[in-house]
């Protein structure tokens, strides 16, 4: 038997509704009532269309008003004790929680600033998830009401139901420990009660089935975390709904045999990920449990190769499974909602693509397909027909040749087995720089963008809409840049740069310069609450028709003696905010991004561009999930930057940039990248990240950043000369920039201008302490 679900659909909607419904929200000009009066008209015409699309489950527990890990901490009552005492409503603190909340002036200092709860990263995905916290004080107190909601207006659909949950394991995990000592799995069996009432709740109220998330077992997990897997099984049977263990992102090698024999009742495998486990499973998980076989990628938005995917549905059979469901291998929450009709694709590359509503129509295709194969009956003419266009638009995209660049690929090809050195060592390079540049001790930059006020984003809207020309666009954006650097003159910096006025986005703005990227009109992916990111398409070899930023940065160099910094986006960070390729190794398109940027880096040198930073803020978040992929990744992203940065001379400064991360386990490849200065954002962290760097012995320049540019607040000269002087203790003082944490495109002037008259003084006072 086949049966049809999935792991969870966008929640934010085809036109972005509840993103605006929460924005009004948030201002005040819509209620809590309207609010989730979308929230549920948004909800029945999600399972409508699965439905529609002929899922033989409806999937309910996956949307979310702001994060699906949020909603966790509110259905399980462990909302940290900072957002318990207000009044208002639930949902109001419940937005106290994922945002935080600044005091009202009229308020006293009792009414304390409460930050909102950390986030990261989903995984290794561009989705962020708000962090749970946990310490010896915490306590759950099951608050199943929206969820039974839910599932209340779900049933009017008449449609069976599959309730998806994360699993308790990876929601501990998931969270962060608020005291030292404290291990956030000693709640499992407090958690565990919780979740058997909850399944007893939901199985009461007329759900079938639940699909409980482990995205853990593809981690490496400690013996003794793997061990907790069977005991909270057994316990969760007891609820008496049956459950789906879902298990995606990475393969889940050395647990496989593990997951095949939890008391469970069916096992999600993620077959896009984690394809190498099938033969795997199939001897393992006995027959009479259900598969789920995750054939369709939620990640990425090219056609899934259906007659590919057949042949592990066949083999599942084969191998003698009984009951085998079809599904995407993650929630589909990381891939546009529609990409048929985006008018903003080029049409040749459109007809490759599949967002959420396309997969459901895959998924639907494939049980067909399957269906007629395993009971020998032909396919309907109509089912036919839609496969083999499916599947000629599949063929299609692996032998275009706007997909294929034979020049490129001979390019790549002719880089194997070159170090991609630069010149010399750095310390001569920083002698020749030196000589060059004079630079004082502490030298003084920001990280690339200044504020992008209304008026240029207003700007770009005129230019988009046709209401100005190209020429009258330029003209006013090299007025702001000449202001920008203006103002920097005035400020003293030592190092500026142009400002970045005419970047939307860093990606998207180089994706748009280069061949081999599409962008869509309306493909946006949620990134976290109402944030949504529209990433670039990168179908093809990649390659650079012209120069992208010359003109640019010889204008702005023009305005000023000083150096000013050319400003590039590198390879991996292109590469991991864009959909990419899956026809092809990722390293190999970063070989092929690396190899166009360097074309600009050598472009900027001719045109008399002495210093060129080249950010790489994704860097760190390109990490492999398991610890056995990692050290591969790191050779070759470095080996990218190293290919777009080392064809310079000596005296070219390259800079690079990258956000907070835990640098620590990375450090010597990030000395390998070999760039002459790097600026990385430390301000939260008290400059202790940088203490990494002084253990490490880091070699070359590095400017920890001193303030953060999240908050539009301005620092004191002595908190920036404390930190710089904690960040001598552990770095020679020689090797010290001193700049913000990161891009200042969301701030507004005034208080950019004021925090950077407090940097300018600081390094000042430095100077003389030095
Ligand atoms: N140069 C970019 C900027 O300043 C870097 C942004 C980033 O690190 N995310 O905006
Ligand atoms: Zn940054």
């Amino acid at each position: 038997m086949i049966k049809t679900h999935i792991a969870g659909y966008p929640r934010i909607g085809a036109q972005r509704e509840l993103k605006f419904a929460l924005e009004k929200h948030w201002r005040g000009e819509i209620s809590q009532r309207e609010l989730l009066d979308t929230a549920t008209a948004l909800r029945l015409a999600h399972w409508q269309t699965q439905i529609d699309q002929g899922l033989d489950f409806i999937t309910v527990g996956d949307f979310s008003l702001y994060d699906h890990v949020a909603d966790h901490i509110a259905l399980f009552g462990c909302i940290p004790p900072r957002f318990r005492h207000e009044e208002g409503s639930p949902l109001d603190n419940y937005f106290h929680m994922v945002r935080g909340k600044r005091p009202k002036a009229s308020q006293c200092a009792c009414h304390a600033d409460t930050f909102a709860l950390e986030m990261t990263k989903w995984f290794d995905t561009n989705y962020h998830y708000m962090v749970p916290e946990f310490d010896d004080e915490t306590r759950f107190n099951l608050h199943a009401e929206a969820l039974l909601d839910q599932l209340a207006q779900a049933k009017l659909l008449q449609h069976p139901i599959k309730i998806t949950l994360i699993g308790p394991i990876t929601l501990l995990l998931l969270g962060k420990s608020k005291q030292p000592d404290f291990e956030p799995l000693n709640l499992l069996d407090a958690l565990v009660d919780q979740y058997t009432t909850l399944l007893g709740q939901l199985k009461q109220a007329g759900a079938q089935w639940v699909q409980l998330d482990e995205p853990v077992l593809g981690l490496d997990l400690p013996a003794s975390t793997l061990a907790l897997f069977d005991s909270t099984y057994n316990s969760l049977k007891r609820g008496g709904l049956p459950i789906l263990l879902g298990t995606y992102f990475s393969e889940l090698e050395g647990h496989i045999s593990q997951a095949c024999k939890l008391p469970v009742d069916g096992l999600h495998l993620d077959c896009v990920r984690g394809l190498k486990d099938l033969p795997a499973v199939l001897d393992w998980l006995p027959n009479y449990k259900v598969l789920s076989l995750g054939l369709v990628d939620g990640r990425n938005i090219w056609k899934t190769d259906l007659e590919q995917a057949l042949k592990h549905v066949t083999a599942a059979f084969d191998s003698g499974k009984n009951e085998v469901w079809l599904s995407s291998n993650c929630s589909l929450l990381h891939c546009p909602y529609t990409l048929a009709d985006d008018t903003g694709v080029l049409p040749a590359v459109r007809n490759w693509l599949s967002g959420a509503i396309e997969k459901l129509g895959e998924i639907e295709l494939l049980k067909q397909a399957a269906n007629a194969l395993l009971h020998g009956k032909a396919l309907s003419t109509e089912t036919a027909t839609a496969l083999a266009r499916h599947q000629a638009a599949v063929a299609e995209r692996h032998s275009s040749n706007w997909v294929h660049k034979p020049a490129v690929k001979a390019r790549v090809k002719a880089t194997e087995g070159l170090s991609f050195s630069r010149q010399s060592p750095f310390k001569v390079r920083r002698a020749v720089q030196q000589q060059r540049f004079n630079l004082p001790a502490f030298p003084t930059t920001t990280i690339g963008s200044f504020p992008q006020t209304a008026d240029i984003r207003a700007l770009r809207k005129r230019l988009k809409a046709g209401l100005i020309d190209q020429n009258a666009y330029d003209t006013e954006i090299r007025n702001a840049i000449a202001d920008c650097i203006q103002k920097q003159e005035v400020l003293g910096l030592d190092v500026l740069v142009h400002g970045e006025p005419e970047r939307n986005d860093m990606v998207e703005f180089f994706g748009e310069r280069l061949d081999g990227f599409a962008f869509s009109a309306n493909g946006w992916v949620q990134s976290y609450g109402s944030r949504c990111v529209k990433p670039p398409i990168l179908y093809g070899d990649v390659s650079r028709p012209a120069p992208m930023t010359v003109d640019t940065s010889v204008f702005a160099q023009s305005l000023s003696k000083r150096p000013v910094k050319g400003m590039l986006t590198g390879p991996v960070t292109i590469l991991q905010w864009s959909f990419v390729r899956d026809d092809q190794a990722r390293s190999e398109t970063a070989k092929q991004i690396a190899l166009a940027i360097a074309d600009e880096v050598i472009d900027l040198e001719c045109a008399g561009i002495g210093m060129i930073q080249i950010d790489e803020p994704a860097y760190r978040e390109g990490l492999p999930l398991r610890k056995k992929d990692q050290a591969a990744y790191l050779d070759w992203a470095t080996l990218a930057f190293r290919i777009s940065a080392c064809g310079v001379k000596d005296e070219t400064q390259i800079h690079t940039h990258m956000c907070y991360a835990e640098f620590n386990d990375i450090l010597p490849n990030i000395a390998a990248m070999d760039a002459d200065v790097i600026t990385i954002e430390t301000s939260r962290s008290d400059m202790e990240l940088l203490r990494g760097f002084g253990e490490f012995s880091y070699p070359n320049d590095i400017g920890p950043g001193v303030y953060d540019i999240h908050s539009p607040r301005v620092p004191a000269v002595g908190e920036l000369v404390r930190l710089m002087q904690k960040a001598a203790e552990v770095i020679d003082p020689a090797q010290l920039w001193i700049n913000p944490d990161c891009g200042l495109k969301t701030r507004g002037w005034p208080e950019t201008l004021e925090a950077l008259h407090v940097m300018m003084q600081a390094a000042k006072t430095l100077r003389t302490l030095h």
